[in-house]
């Protein structure tokens, strides 16, 4: 996170997690910049290292082998992440426009974004080819095309479109793996045919004949087809049309082609050149907008370079240095490309091609030579130095100029005054950025403020209230602020109750009045973004400035007085049914230690941005007699609370129990939440307890849970058709987790059964 106590002066936004940027983010984390705030938006938060993708795809390495995690590596920079794609820059404002999500402002602004094989001119190509980028993609779709191959009988022909360096060893690389598949499993690998198709004279172009020689021997021996000068201009269900209007069959077609760039910088008003890519001069810079830099594929050189990974990687340092000279207003270095370099080109089966100018020269060691380089390369990703000490309260040279030393320079008088409010302009400008605030039974609210809030609560009904408030535990702001409201809703869904209106609390790190203001939008519009689709509206608030980002929501329900679902109401018989799994206490434990993979976290943050609403609606059809959700005391703690109330006991099975991934390593290491001493507490409430601590899922019982799922009694004879019901509704990982029995003569009411 970014340096609590540091005042946020510029904004440096980099889109997109690739071979530069990765390199940007480790330099920031050694030699952070105080006062400059790093925001990484990207589409993938495991960015795969393109040298080792070829040797994923044959079955060399696995998954973590390859990819840069960006969570532990953007945490290790101090910089927010934000999971989520570009569409558009604004650049009068200064704004990156990101789907779902509200804009993010810049001071500089970094693109990294690499670029994808062309597929807009070839029709059927999207459709029908399988486009090696974006990567995840392709992974997804090739572990189908493996499927389809194991699953089929007759001769298959698979067809690799695209004759450069990465068409070449996708081939082989794919050719080997699926004969080895094949054969593993008894089958007979000459049913399966390969060639590959380029509009080129010849393969690998951009190197010397050397290599093109030694690669066209290596297909010729695999039994790969070669075709070249071959345009396809057509992509079909079981071909590919060519030039002439000939047929290549293909039962599966892998695109390769010319990288092509988005539109969306074209759109923005940015010089590209004739394919899209963004004009940069010698010190990365665009040639048109000096607050934009840009590396990698995105990146047209003022001298021609071919697209690959090894460029970006080199431009990282200078474009790292030069984004911290940027920032400080200080001259820019030039990145001198080299004019050659060494290219190591796998033939898939642990066998590589070197190509360095006019020479080459191949064997097994070239290999071995390529897979040290590369891992010698993701190893500086995945150990990652010590954290660098925390930087002082006091801004690096040249970050504020002088309207900003003097807008800061009250805030030594700030920093005394914590909890001092936000601006009132600052406050509404905000307000009048967000959509309007209005329901009828919401009589004086936001639309009309005032003082305070007047609620109006209509005959037979009664009002239910809960405050929920918390530091985040995550960079940014419009995630936070969803899972924040998503977390105080669940208290009014878990009584039965409709969402009203809420009031919203925030406390915002300092900064420039700009930075706090977007903060607080962001905050803000996140709340909203899980508030108004229950129908409920935001009805006032308090904002205020401090060290740390917090935000914490006052809500209030409306239900009929009879029909209030109570913790107490759990009869024998009951099935215990939890809608959401569990384990986010762990999981941010490790997060904030760098500890936990960027996957976990992601699918821990879309587990708590699920809505408790729809659940609490099934589980009271199906005649739930009781009901609360899981959040701090954890799972334990909130059974044991129930089974109390209600007097009854509790037989919990905890293989049932549904977990988040990663939960069981985070634990298994040792990491635990600071809140699970004291909830362990309850332990006492359990029988049988030196076997029930033996089992390894154990202490998850007592991890505390953000915006957790809810846990409710429901009859024995409902339950299974309540769950299949909450799973359509989208709750996939929902169980049966356990049963209520009758009060026993036990002291300890949960049994858990192994
Ligand atoms: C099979 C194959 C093998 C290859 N092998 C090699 C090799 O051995 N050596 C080599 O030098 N090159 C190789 N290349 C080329 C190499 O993959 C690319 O040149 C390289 O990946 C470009 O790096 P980059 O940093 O520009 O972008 P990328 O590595 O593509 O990273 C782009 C990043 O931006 C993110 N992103 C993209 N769009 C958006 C958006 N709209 N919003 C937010 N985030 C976004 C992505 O999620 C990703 O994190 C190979 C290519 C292929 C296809």
């Amino acid at each position: 996170m970014h340096s609590a106590g540091t005042p946020v002066v510029k904004e440096l936004v980099l889109l997109g997690g690739g071979h530069a940027h990765v390199a940007v983010l480790r330099r920031f984390g050694m030699h952070p910049v105080p006062g400059l705030r790093l925001t990484l938006i990207t589409r993938d938060v495991h960015t795969p290292y393109s040298g080792m993708l070829p040797g994923y795809i044959a079955g060399h390495y696995g998954y973590d082998e390859c990819h840069i995690d960006l969570g532990p590596l953007s945490r290790f920079a101090g910089a927010r992440l934000y999971h989520a794609e570009v569409e558009g820059l604004d650049t009068a404002e200064q704004r990156v426009l990101v789907h779902g999500r509200p804009p993010v402002a810049y001071d500089l602004l970094s693109i990294n974004t690499g670029s994808r094989p062309r597929t807009i001119d070839v029709p059927g190509a999207l459709e029908h080819a399988m486009p090696i980028k974006p990567v995840d993609l392709w992974l997804r779709r090739w572990e189908a095309l493996q499927a389809r191959v194991l699953a089929s009988r007759g001769e298959l022909r698979i067809l690799v479109v695209g004759g450069g360096a990465g068409g070449v060893e996708l081939a082989l690389a794919t050719q080997y793996r699926l004969h080895r598949l094949l054969a593993g499993r008894g089958g007979d690998p000459a049913r399966l045919h390969y060639a590959l198709l380029t509009d080129e004279p010849k393969i690998l172009t951009t190197h010397n004949p050397g290599v093109c020689r030694r690669f066209e021997r290596v297909l010729a021996a695999r039994g790969i087809e070669l075709y070249t000068g071959q345009r396809v201009m057509e992509v079909r269900p079981e071909a590919v049309v060519v030039e002439g209007g000939e047929l290549q069959a293909a039962d599966a077609v892998l695109w390769v082609t010319e990288a092509s760039a988005p539109d969306w910088p074209r759109t923005a008003g940015l010089a590209v050149d004739a394919r899209g890519f963004i004009c940069v001069d010698t010190n990365l810079q665009s040639v048109s907008h000096p607050s934009i830099f840009v590396a990698g594929d995105a990146a047209a050189m003022p001298e021609p370079r071919p697209k690959s990974g090894v460029l970006a990687v080199r431009q990282g340092p200078v474009l790292a240095d030069n984004l911290r000279r940027a920032a400080a207003g200080r001259t820019l270095l030039r990145y001198r490309p080299q004019r050659n370099f060494l290219g190591l080109i796998s033939t898939g089966d642990r066998y590589a091609i070197a190509s360095r100018g006019g020479w080459s020269l191949q064997g097994r060691w070239l290999w071995r030579l390529k897979d040290r380089i590369d891992r010698r390369f993701m190893e500086r990703y995945n150990r990652l130095p010590a954290m660098a000490t925390e930087p002082g309260p006091d801004i690096a040279a040249g970050i504020a100029d002088g309207a900003a030393i003097k807008e800061l320079s009250t805030l030594a008088m700030r920093c005394g005054g914590c909890g001092a409010k936000v601006g009132s302009t600052v406050l509404s400008r905000v307000i009048q950025r967000l959509p309007a605030q209005r329901r009828a039974d919401v009589l004086i609210g936001l639309d009309a403020p005032d003082d305070a809030a007047v609620l109006e609560v209509p005959p037979g009904r009664v009002l239910a209230q809960s405050v929920d408030y918390f530091r985040a535990f995550l960079d940014d702001a419009y995630a936070f602020g969803r899972i924040a409201a998503n977390h105080a809703l669940g208290d009014l869904y878990a009584m039965g109750a409709e969402a009203q209106s809420v009031l919203a609390i925030a406390t915002v790190p300092y900064g420039r009045e700009r930075v706090v203001e977007q903060t607080l939008y962001e905050l803000i519009a996140g709340a909203l973004a899980a508030v108004e689709p229950t129908g409920a509206v935001l009805a006032g608030g308090h904002s205020s400035e401090g060290a740390e980002l917090a935000f914490g929501l006052t809500v209030n329900g409306l239900l009929d007085a009879d029909r209030v679902l109570r913790k107490g109401g759990l009869k024998p018989g009951d099935a215990l049914i939890l809608t959401k799994p569990l384990g986010t206490g762990t999981l941010f434990a490790a997060d904030m230690r760098r500890r936990a993979k960027g996957r976990w976290i992601d699918a821990a943050i879309a587990s708590m941005l699920v809505s408790n609403q729809a659940a609490a609606g099934c589980l009271r059809r199906y005649g739930a007699t009781a009901c609360t959700d899981v959040t701090g005391f954890g799972l334990l703690g909130h059974l044991v609370e129930m089974t109390r109330a209600a007097g009854v006991d509790a037989e919990l099975q905890i293989e049932a129990v549904p977990l988040l991934d990663g939960a069981m390593e985070t634990v298994a290491a040792g990491i635990l939440s600071s809140l699970q001493p004291q909830n362990l507490r309850l332990r006492r409430a359990v029988r049988d307890l030196v076997q029930a601590t033996r089992h390894p899922r154990y202490p998850l019982l007592f991890d505390p849970q953000t915006a957790g799922g809810l846990l409710a009694g429901v009859p024995a004879d409902s339950a299974e058709a309540c769950l299949a019901e909450l799973r359509t509704l989208g709750y996939l990982t929902a169980a049966i987790v356990g049963r209520i029995a009758a009060r026993s003569d036990r002291p300890e009411p949960i049994t858990l059964i192994q």
